[in-house]
């Protein structure tokens, strides 16, 4: 199984043990699941597009991706753009976060739409983001959604993560709009019940798989922190409970795990309930570590 993960990794600044110091790193939504995908399953063909600028960070950023056992064919180079920054800062032990991505080359990265065919066709599994759409411009996301239409069209397998970034977006209506557009090229479904509440005022998480369901998502898994994840597989459900956690310790990147587990038994053709524990085991090891990408130890996700 070749998988090709779509969207943005940006350079991360994050404090640094001595006081005014900051650690580079690269992270990103998409980029986090392809990162703990080629962690879970070494053995995966597990790519990334987006697009870069021809910058020495760019270029860094590159080789990093690389570095993580990640194929970077299909990443764009554009010239005079570079890659998006977020910085975290600590105040009494919470981080917040400051980003420099409104210009950003991965906004860029639909732009080629002969590019964008191509990688998905040297892939059987496809994954995506509401934040891959929300950071491009309309007719870039056209290009998107008709080469996820298309692909999916030739058999290959769509998987989508709303997630809702309400700040990434200047209006409500096209946000919600955009994402159940995404929600009707997909398969697999991969949204978060407290931000779909949140926008699209679901009572519940079956009403979230349902809506998903409706738009054309033969599987949803519906996250929802430490709360049970419920499934919705064609007409068949599920509620399955979330193991309890001595400490939490940052939850970032939660979501991203966790799917990266949900997409690994969809290549092995995992029983769903097989792969959900295995997916809470893997998030649970990152919400008890620092940062987006944790250190995970594989054989502890097998259970
Ligand atoms: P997102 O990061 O997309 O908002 P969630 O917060 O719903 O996603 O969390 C994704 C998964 O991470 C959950 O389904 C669960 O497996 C795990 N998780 C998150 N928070 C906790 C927690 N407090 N305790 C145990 N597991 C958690």
């Amino acid at each position: 199984m070749r998988v090709l993960a779509i969207g943005e990794c940006m350079a991360e600044l994050a404090p640094a043990e001595v006081p005014g110091n900051y650690r580079l790193g690269f992270a990103g939504d998409t980029f986090n699941t392809a990162w703990y995908l080629a962690r879970l399953r070494p053995d995966m063909a597990v790519s990334f597009q987006t697009a870069i600028g021809t910058d020495a960070i760019s270029r860094q950023l590159r080789e990093a991706v690389a570095g993580c056992g990640i194929g970077t064919d299909h990443i764009r180079t554009v010239p005079d753009r570079t890659v998006g920054l977020y910085l975290i800062t600590l105040t009494n032990g919470e981080r917040s976060f400051s980003y420099w991505r409104d210009h950003s080359a991965a906004r860029l990265l639909a732009d080629d739409a002969a590019a964008l065919a191509h990688a998905m066709e040297e892939a059987d599994l496809v994954y995506f983001s509401g934040i891959t759409l929300a950071i491009l411009a309309p007719a870039a996301r056209k290009t998107l959604l008709d080469a996820l239409r298309t692909a999916r069209a030739a058999g290959k397998r769509i998987a989508f993560d709303p997630n809702l970034r309400p700040r990434l977006w200047s209006d409500m209506g096209e946000m919600t709009e955009t994402i159940m557009q995404g929600a009707a090229v997909c398969d697999i479904a991969l949204p978060s019940f407290e931000d779909e509440a949140r926008w699209f005022d679901d009572a519940d998480p079956e009403a979230t798989a349902d809506r998903y369901a409706a738009a054309g998502a033969e599987t949803v898994v519906v996250k929802n922190g430490s709360d049970p994840v419920h499934c919705r597989q064609g007409d068949a459900q599920g509620t399955y409970p979330v193991p309890p956690l001595s400490s939490v310790i940052d939850t970032t990147a939660a979501g991203d795990s966790f799917n990266a587990a949900i997409l690994a038994g969809i290549a092995d053709d995992s029983p769903m309930e097989a792969s959900i524990a295995r997916a809470c085991r893997l998030a649970g090891q990152v919400v008890q570590g620092r940062g987006a990408l944790v250190p995970v130890d594989p054989a502890r996700v097998d259970g």
